[in-house]
């Protein structure tokens, strides 16, 4: 349910209510607007009676909420979310890159492409340390010593770094990780999002192989109810007939759809969502152009030797044109 608080109602009154309706046992979340305080409360509303509420002198308007999906709705917070990423915003009207390679490989690899994306102009420094790879044979990251390797790297840069975590018991590796990421094969791993949601870390939330956006809402939800309200969306594209040309298929309608349902930033992967390099820049173009607070770009110094993804990685160079490209459609698009 989400009941408006008329303007100027005084404190001790909505105090009052909040109260009342926490002795009831729901969840009261309180959005302070900019002019005005939203209420929304959780749990079994039904038995409210929405008339009696209505008639209350501070409420201007209460009604109830179909939507499973509560903390990410936008009805409970009708402004955009904005969340920091070791100091870097995304959201509501702030946007970055979060760049690098898959893999995080060795140090001199991490730290090279760290400063070359540094270079063009991005805020975020992203790479794998523990990868979930569909073979157990293929290389499955550095672990605990790929995400030493990029603290390096975001000593070297300043740049704050993003890192999947796959598995709870890791999660102490994490502590000082600027954002984990929580990659497609894991969206809808419920116990590791609960055990997210217990810290405050902010989190890159990627879209399931087959999710639907509501499931996605649901995942960032399960974090959210947890505690923890720094989630970022992630559309990487989702698994369709199609499997000649692109990897997967990047829908970029989620944007304006999430836009509308929730308050979350909304960040768009058209590396894995194309899984070509040379179809990446303009996935990544129209995107920007149609309102993602960010993007996720892998880029390899040597993409045909990488130890994972090299077809979809761009080089350093190909990177630093499509950031300016990137900045260009940005300005078009916020004039
Ligand atoms: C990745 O980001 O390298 C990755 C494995 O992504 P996804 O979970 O989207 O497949
Ligand atoms: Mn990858």
């Amino acid at each position: 349910m989400v009941i408006m608080i008329k303007r100027n109602s005084p404190k001790e009154k909505i105090e009052h209510l909040v109260t009342w309706l926490q002795e009831k046992e729901f969840i009261v979340r309180q959005f302070h607007g900019e002019d005005q305080l939203v209420l929304g409360i959780i749990g079994k509303t039904a038995t409210l009676d929405l008339e009696m509420l209505q008639s209350l002198d501070i409420v201007e308007t209460a009604s109830q909420m179909s939507d499973p999906f509560k903390a990410a709705n936008r009805k409970m917070h009708p402004e955009d979310s904005i969340i920091s990423i070791g100091g870097v915003k995304i959201g509501g009207g702030n946007f970055d890159i979060m760049a690098g390679p898959c893999s995080v490989e060795s140090r001199e690899q991490i730290t090279y492409i760290a400063q070359k994306i540094k270079e063009a102009g991005v805020g975020l420094l992203r790479g794998g340390a523990f990868k979930p790879r569909t073979s157990p044979y293929d290389f499955q990251g550095l672990k605990d010593e790929g995400l030493e390797l990029l603290k390096e790297a975001r000593k070297a840069t300043g740049l704050p770094i993003v890192t999947e975590l796959m598995d709870a018991k890791q999660i102490h590796l994490f502590e000082d990780i600027d954002c984990i990421q929580v990659g497609a094969r894991n969206t809808q791993n419920y116990d590791l999002l609960k055990e997210i949601g217990k810290t405050k870390t902010p989190v890159l939330l990627k879209r399931g192989l087959a999710g639907t956006i509501k499931e996605l809402l649901m995942s960032a939800e399960y974090i959210m109810a947890n505690g923890n309200e720094n989630v970022i969306l992630c559309e990487r594209g989702i698994r369709t007939y199609e499997s000649d040309y692109t990897r997967n298929t990047l829908d970029l309608s989620a944007v304006p759809v999430l836009r509308k349902l929730t308050h979350l930033p909304i960040v768009v992967d058209p590396s894995h969502g194309t899984g070509k390099a040379d179809l990446v820049p303009s996935m990544a173009l129209a995107a920007a152009a149609a309102g993602a607070d960010g993007l996720m770009i892998e880029v390899h110094n040597d993409p045909a030797n990488a130890l994972s993804d090299g077809p979809q990685c761009l080089t350093p160079e190909e990177f630093h044109t499509l950031a300016g490209q990137i900045r260009q459609i940005r300005e078009v698009i916020t004039q």
